[in-house]
């Protein structure tokens, strides 16, 4: 075919692309700007053919100066600048999307050279299709996928609060327990274990005693004449003494041994690992140590002296047998006379 004919039914081609479509020569002036290049840009092919120096990049940018179609007939780096979705694709071929501010519309341009047959560039071709549904579509997605991250964001916050305050509440419960555990094994008045915290340490002191074949002591010590403390002072003197024999016993003993208020004026010792000599020991000191100590009620002094009874754990089976021992042993002492210390023995006194 002719070039002639070749260039007639190119034209044709173009003029009934359905991108919009123009060319220019190697001067720069507008060959071709078919119908969908019209009617996007408003201008008419009339009005554009055969100008140059960039009029065709005011139809679509309001301003003169180069634009996508120079690019590929001379690369400028200055040019090139004003788009940040550039492609390369091949030596003369190049691809972009981007914004037409005059139109308003965003677009996706592509733009070429034209050699004729003997492989001289003749000009270049520009086709602008608009893409603005499809990056509206593309944005209206990416707003939906933030939204949605924004919200599992939120409920995870939300949902971390919960979880932490129910660790709180947790936390707050398992305090709860622990005090109200403490508090029932606890005597009020002296802070010293109650016969059910006592009952507790003696049960795993045995069950450990048992195991290990070590011998454990009880010592069990009655206020003497308590009664007459109430009697003739007063039920608040009562309780001082017994505050203050508290105090004398907590001041005696190790870490490992534990005290309880048994009874009224009766004071129970758990002496871990401990034979009845070694009991007998502690059991002197605090008879003394109470006896020595100096308790003043309305600034007159007031006379304190416990009696003692001791026995050992021996063997198997609970702490039960062994309290009778020291509280048999304890009532030996009474009738002795009080103040005393007197360890449990199978012999029965003549
Ligand atoms: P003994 O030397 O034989 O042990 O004489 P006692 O007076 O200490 O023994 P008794 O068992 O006759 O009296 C104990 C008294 O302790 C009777 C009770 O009123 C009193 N008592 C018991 N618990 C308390 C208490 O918590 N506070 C006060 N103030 N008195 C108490
Ligand atoms: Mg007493
Ligand atoms: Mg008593």
């Amino acid at each position: 075919m002719d070039e002639a004919v070749i260039q007639t039914r190119l034209a044709e081609v173009i003029a009934f692309l359905p991108d919009a479509t123009f060319v220019i020569d190697t001067e720069g002036k507008v060959v071709l700007w078919n119908r969908v290049v019209e009617d996007m840009t408003g201008v008419k092919a009339a009005d554009m053919i055969g100008k140059g120096n960039y009029e065709y990049a005011i139809a679509f940018y309001g301003e003169r100066r180069p634009i996508l179609i120079d690019l590929v007939m001379l690369p400028d780096k200055l040019v090139e600048r004003h788009y940040d979705k550039l492609l390369r694709r091949g030596k003369n071929f190049m691809s972009v999307e981007t914004m037409l501010p005059k139109i308003g519309r965003y677009v996706f341009g592509t733009a070429s050279l034209i050699y004729d047959s003997n492989g001289n560039v003749v000009g270049a071709i520009e086709s602008v299709r608009d893409i603005t549904d499809r990056q509206r579509a593309e944005q209206a997605v990416l707003e939906y996928q933030q939204h949605l991250e924004e919200m599992v964001a939120a409920r995870t916050a939300e949902f971390d609060l919960a979880n932490k305050e129910l660790a709180d509440r947790n936390k707050q419960m398992h305090e709860l327990n622990a005090q109200m555990y403490l508090t029932a094994m606890t005597d009020p008045l002296t802070g010293l274990h109650n016969r059910r915290g006592m009952t507790e340490a003696l049960n795993s002191e045995a069950l450990r005693s048992n195991r290990s074949g070590r011998a454990f002591s009880l010592i069990l010590a009655d206020i003497d004449h308590f009664k007459d403390f109430n009697d003739h002072h007063g039920h608040e003197c009562g309780d001082l003494v017994l505050r203050h024999v508290s105090n004398v016993f907590r001041g005696a003993v190790r870490e490992v041994d534990q005290i309880a208020r048994w009874g009224g004026e009766e004071f129970l010792l758990l002496v871990p690992e401990t034979g009845v000599e070694g009991a007998l020991g502690l059991a002197e000191r605090l008879r003394r140590a109470v006896a020595e100590s100096h308790m003043l009620w309305q600034r007159e002094e007031v006379k304190v002296t416990v009696t003692v009874g001791v026995a050992e754990h021996v063997g198997s089976g609970n702490a039960e047998r062994t309290i009778s021992q020291a509280d048999e042993a304890l009532y030996r002492g009474k009738e002795e006379g009080r103040n005393r210390v007197v360890a449990w023995t199978n012999r029965r006194p003549g």
